[in-house]
């Protein structure tokens, strides 16, 4: 097949109340580097209401272009409307690679486009990069339980898409003023066009600190136990002001939620201090958060493996071990 017309690094940006999310930086710092290799431009995709002016942020991370869909009928996400816009615009300009981000929409939306294009999709990438020769695009992620890296190629067709992970690639830092091409779009869409409609937005209502976003994070395997043993992964998190993470054996016993879920079936996670209570450390465990700048094990196993991937490791029983951890932290 000839991809001679295909041409350009894409990164669609998600947006929310006007704020670019953190994930879609980290894409256009890793885009801004494939682009570079392949000597071609980075673009990012923009679609919402009012969002026209995030178009000088993603300049300053790193774009040359922003395609814009600036319309009331994008004032909320609907996977329909998003992906009408995104096939147009793709179909039209015909990029070689295009990232997204791979929370609810990033999936959501790429599985839609990639089913309306002649091409596939890679999913849940945590590495990225690029074959300077024949353009393919090496998008690698776990495989086998997270035995084994598998490097994922699209090579009969384009473009080549994939949802990417959070918290696994680098935003740049942002060069104030750094300026790129907008071209702003208008698909022709109507209301009635589309068969979901937004009734009602509920925000979350818990005030507990996301652990995607936690500076400290106190995660709890099976060794607590039961779901009152557990609640000791709770105690330390709010001594600490920190996040709860889990192993997945703790989310599947129903002792907390799956937002909470450390590892590859997880949230990847990257706190400066994650302290692992009663988790073995198994492989799908460990890939969710060994990029952690400090991590400190409690394991009444010497062998655990956890104690391989930790900075510090306490062997003891976490039910001696953390109350003393609390009242010291308490008074400190
Ligand atoms: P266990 O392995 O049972 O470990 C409990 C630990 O607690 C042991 O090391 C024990 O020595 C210790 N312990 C017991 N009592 C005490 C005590 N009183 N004090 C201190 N320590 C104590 N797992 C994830 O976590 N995240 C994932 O995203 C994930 N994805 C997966 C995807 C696939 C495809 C597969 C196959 C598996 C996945 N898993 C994942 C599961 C993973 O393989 C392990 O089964 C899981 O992580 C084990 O959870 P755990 O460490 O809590 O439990």
């Amino acid at each position: 097949m000839d991809f001679k017309d295909y041409n350009g690094v894409w990164v669609f940006i998600e947006e929310k109340d006007g704020v670019i999310s953190q994930v879609s930086l980290e894409l256009l710092g890793a885009g801004r580097k494939l682009a570079d290799k392949r000597g071609v431009e980075l673009a990012g995709v923009i679609i919402g209401e009012n969002i026209k002016q995030l178009s000088h942020t993603i300049f300053e991370y790193g774009a040359d272009k922003a395609y814009v869909y600036d319309q009331s009928i994008f004032k909320h996400y609907r996977t329909e409307s998003y992906m009408r816009a995104l096939l147009e615009c793709t179909n039209k300009y015909k990029p070689e690679i295009i990232l997204f981000g791979a929370t609810s929409t990033g999936k959501d939306l790429a599985s839609a486009v990639a089913t309306d294009l002649p091409t596939g999709l890679t999913a849940d990438t945590t590495e990225l990069d690029v074959d300077e020769e024949t353009g393919l695009l090496l998008a690698s992620r776990p495989a086998f339980g997270g035995n084994i890296m598998a490097t994922i190629l699209c090579k009969k067709y384009r473009p080549q898409m994939a949802t990417v992970r959070a918290k696994v690639m680098k935003a740049l830092d942002p060069q104030s003023g750094r300026r790129g091409t907008i071209i702003e779009e208008e698909i022709q869409l109507k209301e009635d066009d589309i068969r979901t409609k937004v009734l009602e937005i509920v925000e979350a209502t818990t005030k507990k600190v996301r652990i995607d976003e936690a500076d400290i994070i106190v995660a709890g395997g099976k060794g607590l136990g039961s779901s009152e043993g557990f609640h000791l992964v709770r105690e330390l998190a709010d001594v600490l002001g920190g996040a709860v993470g889990a192993s997945r054996d703790v989310v599947e016993a129903g002792w907390i939620e799956h937002p909470h879920q450390v590892g590859q079936t997880g949230v990847t996670v990257t706190p400066k201090i994650y302290i692992a209570i009663g988790i073995s450390g198994a492989i799908q465990h460990i890939v969710g958060m060994k990029n952690s700048s400090l991590i400190i094990a409690i394991n009444k196993d010497p062998e655990a493996p956890i104690f391989n991937t930790c900075h510090y490791g306490i062997v003891g029983d976490a039910f001696e071990i953390v109350p003393l951890l609390m009242d010291q932290f308490k008074t400190a």
